[in-house]
């Protein structure tokens, strides 16, 4: 164990305020509180430079699902960087572990899919599929078809294309985005914009805004429609029942291909190996990284159906895109371990029939608390959304957010990282979290809840 003066806390805040730029960061506000340093993590806990322990209910960032400690992934990535630390996949070369993990992941995923092109994050993924998805269509003699259509407040990462893909208007505001040939339509999120209708006619609803476009657009200049099936960062939404199968049944109406993002859904969150078997889908392409290899290391990738790749493989072009860490054996390694962990302890399926079931029980009763406008959840992802007047879904707080930031911090403070999105709540806690864990969870929540509502009741802001 560290001996505390390892992490003299004032020294390493004041050392990360002069030198460390914090990834979606005020630095000034940050440098003015000073950050949180964590030191230690296992199974669902963390621990920060004073001691404090939290309970993760985020999986770090919605990518530890196996939990932190996991020595076996530590060992394999050892053993990897004393035999072949790295070595690149450009030049008529490859590497064992990459390799095994390319046909690993054409075993886990849909019948359909069957390769993978190698990057080193989700943004990555994302870059990667607009230009696969244009290399496509001009190979197959459609240069015109390079128009992406994604969603608003979906995320997509963010490096240019990622962050133009995704639609978070704070995000564009700043450094030229979007970029052109993408464009955005409305996303299904019910409880925030489904009006009078009831979720499974928004549901239909948003899936024809897909169709509107394509037709406002002319089919010969769409190339994809990219969603993730369950939309994380912008607030764990979930869509209507309705709304996948209408979607599917215009990807293939007209000729466009689907772009699943899974890189949050991916790898058991939904207690599927992937969102797409949970909706049924049959993506074109399919974006993963997060979860791959549980954050230990950085890697992305996309993955490729059959008929996308007998087209850019089968024409014999070069596809001139590639990264210095494509297919990186040390990640590759953290990642097949990591997928070793997850089937050996049957995470997949621990999610949809057991600690899912049980987590999400205690979950949607929450929806019960009178600061609490709908909780929702799938596997072990979910959301809590904060109104001030239940049961109205129009009426919103104030300030956009204040309202989810306090209740952040109040939950920090009670030993609980749930992130606030918003004036929602979003929890995504590791898949191995136990029953006593999943119960410490909610005990933890609810109190932040109450303390949270006391708070607003204080100074007049709830009903
Ligand atoms: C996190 C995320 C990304 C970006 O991944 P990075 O590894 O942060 O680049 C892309 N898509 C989705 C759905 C994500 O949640």
């Amino acid at each position: 164990m560290a001996s505390s003066n390892l992490y003299p806390t004032a020294e390493l805040r004041a050392a990360d305020s002069r030198h460390y730029l914090h990834p979606f960061t005020d630095f000034k506000a940050l440098a003015a509180e000073g950050s949180r340093v964590m030191v230690r993590g296992e199974g669902v806990w963390i621990e920060d430079s004073d001691g404090n322990r939290y309970l993760d209910g985020m999986a770090g960032l919605w990518c530890t699902n196996v939990g932190y400690g996991q020595t076996a992934i530590a060992d394999a990535v050892h053993e990897q960087m004393k035999e072949l630390a790295f070595y690149n996949s450009f030049f008529k070369t490859s590497n064992a572990p990459a390799i095994r993990l390319a046909e690993k992941l054409a075993q886990l995923a849909p019948a359909h899919v069957n390769h993978v092109f190698f990057c080193g994050s989700g943004s990555e993924a994302n870059d990667t599929v607009v230009r696969l998805v244009r290399h496509y269509w001009a190979l197959k003699g459609k240069p015109t078809k390079d128009i992406i259509i994604a969603r608003h407040n979906a995320y997509h990462g963010s490096t240019m294309a990622g962050a133009s893909l995704g639609g978070m208007k704070p995000m564009h505001s700043q450094g030229g985005m979007p970029i052109p040939g993408i464009v955005h339509i409305p996303q299904p999120y019910w409880f925030g914009e489904g009006g009078d209708m009831t979720p499974a006619e928004f549901g239909v609803w948003a899936a024809q805004q897909l169709e509107k476009k394509i037709e406002e657009l002319g089919e010969n200049r769409v190339a994809a429609f990219i969603a993730e099936p369950i939309q994380g960062a912008g607030g764990v939404i979930i869509p209507p029942e309705t709304y996948w199968p209408e979607i599917k049944r215009i990807c293939e109406k007209y000729d466009i291909l689907l772009v699943a993002d899974e890189v949050i859904c991916g790898f058991g969150r939904t207690g599927r190996w992937f969102g797409s078997d949970y909706y049924g889908i049959k993506p074109d392409l399919m974006s993963i990284a997060k979860g791959l290899t549980s954050g230990y290391l950085p890697m992305g990738g996309v993955m490729v159906s059959d008929r996308v790749a007998d087209v850019i493989i089968g024409i014999g072009e070069e596809f001139y895109h590639g990264y210095t860490y494509s297919g990186h054996p040390s990640c590759a390694a953290a990642a097949l371990a990591n997928l070793k962990i997850i089937e050996e302890q049957g995470l997949v399926d621990r999610v949809a029939d057991d600690i899912g079931p049980y987590f999400q029980k205690q979950w949607l009763a929450l929806g019960e608390h009178p600061l609490v406008g709908e909780a929702r959840m799938v596997g072990l992802i979910g959301a809590l959304e904060l109104v001030p007047n239940k049961p109205s879904r129009s009426e919103k707080f104030a300030n956009t957010g204040n309202v989810g930031t306090l209740c952040r911090d109040i939950s920090f403070n009670n030993g609980l990282i749930m992130r606030a999105t918003r004036d929602s709540m979003i929890i995504s806690p590791p898949l191995v979290i136990t029953h006593a864990e999943a119960d410490e969870l909610i005990k933890r929540a609810t109190k932040t809840l109450d303390e949270t509502y006391s708070a607003l009741k204080k100074d007049g802001r709830v009903h």
